[in-house]
This record gives C-alpha cells, sequence and structure tokens, in this order.
C-alpha cells in the first residue's frame, strides 16, 4: 500500500532542505506544512528560545478514526556536519550523498517514513487511533530539543522513536545513561630549569590521577574514556593549568554513579597528593532506559514486523537518542531501526528496500 516513489520523492526533497543543528527551521515549516495539509493540528513549543534554534520541537496531532489507544512517534529534525548543501542520488537501490555531506536519512529516513504511512492509512480509510508526532530540534549533541518536551502535553502512553541505524525489524530496548566529566586542574607555574620545587605540574597531577583510573571498559553495562587533554605551554614552565574532557556510560544507573564518582575522587586524590587543584564537574546527560522484552509495546513491534514479513529482534544501544527521554518523562519508548546505515559519515546511506519497510512497519503500528 505504501506508495514507493512518492515516499522516495519526499525522502530526497527532505534531505535537500538544510536542517543542521539550532537551524532546523526552515525544515520544520516545511513538514508543518505537509502534516496540516494531511489534518494534523501544528504547533511549536518554545524549546527554540531557550536552545537558540530558529524553531521549537514541532508538536503534531491528528483525532483518532478508531477507539485505540493514542501512539506517539517521534524522530528528530535537525542534522550533524556536513549537511549543507546535500544533493542525494540513487545507485543500485541504494540513497547516497555526493560523498562530501552525509546524507541526512538520520533521522529524515525516519520522518518520511512516519508522514507516508500515515498519508497512506489516511487515503485507504484505515481506521487508525489517535496519533501524536514530536519532531525535535538540537538532538544531535545532548537531546536538548527531547529535554525541553513537556511530556504532559500527550495522551499517549507508548512512544516509537524512529532513529535507529539498525535495519527495519531493529528494536532497541535498552539505552545507557551517560555522564559528562569536565576537570580543570590547577598547579604553579615555576621555571623548570631555575626553581621547578616551586612548581606544581598540573600535568603530573593529570598523569597520576589518569594511571590510578578505571577506564574503556569497565564491565558488561559501564563504560569510560577521557577523549581530550589540554594544557602546558612552554618546556621551561611548570605547567599550572590542565583541562581534561571524559565521559562515562552505564546501562545502569547506579553504576555509572560509581564509576563518575571514581574518576572524580582520582583526580582529587592526585591533585592533593601533590598539593594541587581539581575542579571537576560531572554532568548527567540523560538516564538509561530499559523496557522489558516482553512489554506489550515491544510485542507491537514484533506483530507489525512479522506482518510485512520482516524478522524483528531486540537489543540494545550503546548511545543515547530522545527515547532515554520519553522514558525519563514517562512515556514508554522503543528506538526503533529505520535502516540509516553509517550515519555521521559521509559514507551515509539508505536502502530504498529500507525505507519503504520502515514505513510499512509504521503502518502497521498504525494499524494495531
Ligand atoms: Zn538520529
Amino acid at each position: 500500500m505504501i506508495n514507493q516513489d512518492r515516499l522516495v520523492q519526499f525522502f530526497m526533497d527532505c534531505v535537500q532542505i538544510d536542517s543542521p543543528t539550532h537551524h532546523e527551521g526552515q525544515f520544520a515549516k516545511h513538514l508543518a506544512g505537509v502534516l496540516s495539509e494531511i489534518g494534523f493540528s501544528v504547533r511549536f513549543d518554545d524549546a527554540g528560545e531557550k536552545l537558540d534554534s530558529d524553531t521549537g520541537n514541532l508538536i503534531a496531532k491528528l483525532p483518532g478514526t478508531a477507539a485505540k489507544n493514542p501512539l506517539l512517534f517521534s524522530c528528530h529534525m535537525d542534522t550533524v556536519s556536513p549537511g549543507i548543501g546535500i544533493k542525494p542520488h540513487i545507485e543500485d537501490g541504494v540513497i547516497k550523498s555526493d560523498g562530501t555531506t552525509i546524507l541526512a536519512s538520520d533521522d529524515k529516513a525516519g520522518i518520511s517514513a512516519l508522514i507516508e504511512a500515515v498519508k497512506t492509512a489516511i487515503e485507504n480509510n484505515i481506521p487508525h487511533p489517535p496519533i501524536e508526532i514530536a519532531f525535535s530540534i538540537f538532538e544531535e549533541g545532548g537531546l536538548h530539543g527531547a529535554k525541553n518536551l513537556d511530556f504532559s502535553q500527550f495522551q499517549s502512553k507508548k512512544a516509537f522513536v524512529l532513529d535507529s541505524s539498525g535495519r527495519p525489524g531493529q528494536i532497541v530496548i535498552q539505552g545507557p545513561a551517560q555522564d559528562k566529566v569536565n576537570v580543570t586542574i590547577k598547579g604553579r607555574p615555576a621555571h623548570a630549569g631555575v626553581s621547578p620545587e616551586n612548581g606544581i605540574s598540573a600535568i603530573m597531577i593529570a598523569a597520576e590521577a589518569i594511571s590510578k583510573m578505571k577506564l574503556l571498559r569497565i564491565d558488561s553495562e559501564t563504560t569510560a574514556n577521557i577523549g581530550r587533554i589540554e594544557g602546558g605551554g612552554a618546556t621551561n614552565i611548570v605547567p599550572a593549568d590542565v583541562s581534561i574532557f571524559a565521559e562515562a556510560r552505564s546501562l545502569n544507573n547506579e553504576k555509572l554513579n560509581a564509576q563518575s564518582e571514581h574518576m572524580k575522587a582520582c583526580f582529587e586524590d592526585a591533585a592533593k597528593q601533590f598539593g594541587g587543584e581539581a575542579h571537576v564537574t560531572i554532568e548527567r546527560m540523560y538516564n538509561a532506559f530499559s523496557v522489558a522484552s516482553d512489554a506489550a509495546i515491544v510485542k507491537d513491534v514484533v506483530r507489525a514486523c512479522e506482518a510485512i514479513g520482516i524478522e524483528p529482534f531486540t537489543t540494545q544501544s550503546g548511545g543515547g537518542s530522545d527515547t532515554n527521554i520519553y522514558n525519563a518523562g514517562g512515556i514508554e519508548a522503543v528506538n526503533l531501526g529505520i535502516g540509516a546505515q553509517k550515519p555521521h559519515t559521509l559514507e551515509e546511506h539508505i536502502r530504498v528496500e529500507d525505507l519503504v519497510n520502515a514505513s510499512r512497519m509504521v503502518l502497521e503500528l498504525i494499524k494495531g
């Protein structure tokens, strides 16, 4: 029932409307027009003002034609860099960019699959529940748009996030929490040749701390990494300042607390040992989520996949998505594979077959 040509054309049009993070406005306006035309009431929230974007999150609602529970579908409108002037083309059934930009199938494939599915349901008079849509801004780099959503405006108890890079059939039911760990180490400068004993080396404090730290794979659920270290200057000066940027993740919120505190303690202990100072900030970017593999929302997706002849499977993600924010906000959510392969790279691509299957899967979810 899905109109493949129309879907592909819609997708190609979407990726050619630039929407880098903070500049989602033009694309949002395009989507608002399309959704209004097919019967949605559309509004924007005030997240754009708070987040310095030229639009807020797009919220759209379509009344149901069947007495069923409302469903929420979510995608993000912003794209990573380089994503300006995308020129898509189709080669052997695969949609690609010209190699100088990303493709932006992350997440415009999700948006396109969803809109085509809803159009199809409406045109074919398929009874559907009330449909709620949230298209977020500023997802890339911190899920900020979703964090600013007012969840009380939704009636839905279930949310399907269409934003996983797996092929249709993939159901992400677990995602990690993440902490940003930023450190400023203060030592004391001194001439390295004349009076090094008067100095306190911030680099030596950092080295001591990091050498004592549990990093990389901590356990099956937990990881940690020092991503960047900056500091020092001329070789004849004992370095007084070092900045360190690190992260930790875990599928278990308590384990993440423990890992981040461990990292903090290593820096503080080393600073104390050398007589310097370590200022450590731990920022929880988002909490972990876990949906039971036999939850009703998972069964809904399994049934939808089986109805169109694709193999459903559950998995966990190593990264954050708006799914984390929905679950934390009290709306049970899973992240579904839509076939956007190699996102955030110049080799990003999507098979036409996967785009169509993503849309067919959404249509089955709508049918219920
Ligand atoms: Zn994405």
